[in-house]
């Protein structure tokens, strides 16, 4: 047997709605894993890349790298996982394993091969690689995650992405007890990030278009909610942070969030919008302040704040939906209208 064809959703075409279709799913090698996917979250950057809004893409295309499930079968030589394991899979799924970031266990920025994605990328096998809105997906076992039994896997999914992405940058710059914390945008990496943020022991400020989300926001575990549109946030804020986590998907004014930090603070960019974005260097000289970027986490790191999450309890809000409500989802995470992560239930693809 070459392969196996399983129903998944895919987007024809840029920009194209989403639907039914069936695609390969490559036979078990010998350290392959077929995973039952249960659940998929809905990433912003799905809709970046079905819009095309990072360049070309290959379509058609099945998105989803927040994927949760269980193992159905395994390779002769797999030793990690076995039949009935909860596992999940981030945003790759290979990467060239000899360069030195691989070699450290930071496969995201694999400077050989460059990662695989898990979608929207090419394996190996010179193939197409698609996503978790399907039944199931076949992964070498060395990009799989353990997902602790006390996360329920539907609000583990989005830990795969949305939360690796948060707690790599919150563990490299030290947030903990005695730094302040903001997070820019209350969405799916977002409302992860305050929860993370809160569980290390920082103070944390959401800085948010309005205040329509700030009770939800405090019972996240922020310590202060602050509007964005309100000029006062501005000028009441200067100087406060030791550390911001911008999250927003759109361009935004990054010299007026540089001025929130304090003198040798930092900016993290995470949000990836899909246009450059100006900013003026006086607002990084006049305090040695930086301007900073991260992308995912390592398979390493990501297991850490797994099993992280489940010692302290964290999985993400979600909004469970059938896989014939993704192109509604989509348009409600264009407007900013997610509480705070849709996941597919992949039983109904
Ligand atoms: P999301 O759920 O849509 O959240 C983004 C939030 O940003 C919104 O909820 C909204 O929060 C705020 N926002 C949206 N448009 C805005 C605008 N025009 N001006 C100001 N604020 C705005 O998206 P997500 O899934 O969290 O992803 C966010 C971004 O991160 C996307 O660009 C995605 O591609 C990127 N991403 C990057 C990585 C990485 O590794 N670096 C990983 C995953 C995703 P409020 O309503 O609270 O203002
Ligand atoms: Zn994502």
């Amino acid at each position: 047997m070459t392969h196996t064809t399983v129903a998944a959703y895919a987007a024809p075409s840029p920009k194209a709605p989403l639907e039914r279709t069936t695609i390969p799913r490559r036979a078990l090698g010998a350290y392959d894993i077929l995973i039952d996917i249960k659940f998929s979250g809905i990433c912003h950057s799905d809709i970046h890349q079905v819009n095309d809004g990072w360049g070309p893409g290959t379509f058609p295309m099945v998105p989803g790298h927040e994927i949760a499930g269980v193992v159905a079968e395994v390779g002769s030589g797999v030793t990690r996982y076995a039949v009935g394991d909860r596992v999940g899979v981030g945003c790759f799924v290979d990467s060239c394993r000899e360069c030195e970031n691989c070699l450290a266990g930071r496969q995201q920025y694999c400077t050989g091969t460059g990662m695989v994605g898990t979608y929207n990328s090419t394996g190996r096998d010179g193939q197409p690689t698609y996503g978790g809105y399907s039944t199931h997906v076949v992964v070498d076992e060395n990009y799989v995650l353990r997902i602790p039994d006390t996360i329920p896997l539907d609000v583990a999914a989005p830990l795969l992405c949305a939360g690796i992405t948060l707690y790599s940058p919150l563990s490299h710059w030290g947030a903990g007890p005695g730094k302040k914390v903001a997070v820019v945008g209350l969405g799916g990496l977002g409302h992860l990030g305050v929860k993370i943020a809160h569980a290390k022991g920082a103070e944390v400020t959401v800085l948010s278009q309005s205040l329509r989300k700030q009770e939800d926001g405090l019972k996240l575990g922020a310590d202060h909610y602050r509007a964005t549109s309100d000029p006062a946030t501005f000028r009441e804020l200067a100087g406060s942070f030791d550390l911001i986590l911008n999250t927003v998907s759109a361009e935004i004014d990054l010299d007026a969030y540089l001025g929130l930090l304090k003198t040798g603070g930092t900016l993290v960019q995470v949000g990836a919008p899909e246009n450059p974005v100006p900013i003026s260097v006086f607002a990084l000289i006049g305090g040695r302040k930086s301007l900073a970027g991260s992308m995912i986490g390592g398979i390493p790191e990501t297991q850490e704040m797994l099993d992280f999450c489940a010692e302290h309890g964290i999985g993400a809000e979600i909004e469970l939906i059938s896989a014939d409500r993704i192109n509604e989802a989509y348009a409600r995470v264009e407007t900013s209208d997610v509480r705070y992560r849709f996941v597919i239930d992949t039983s109904t693809i």
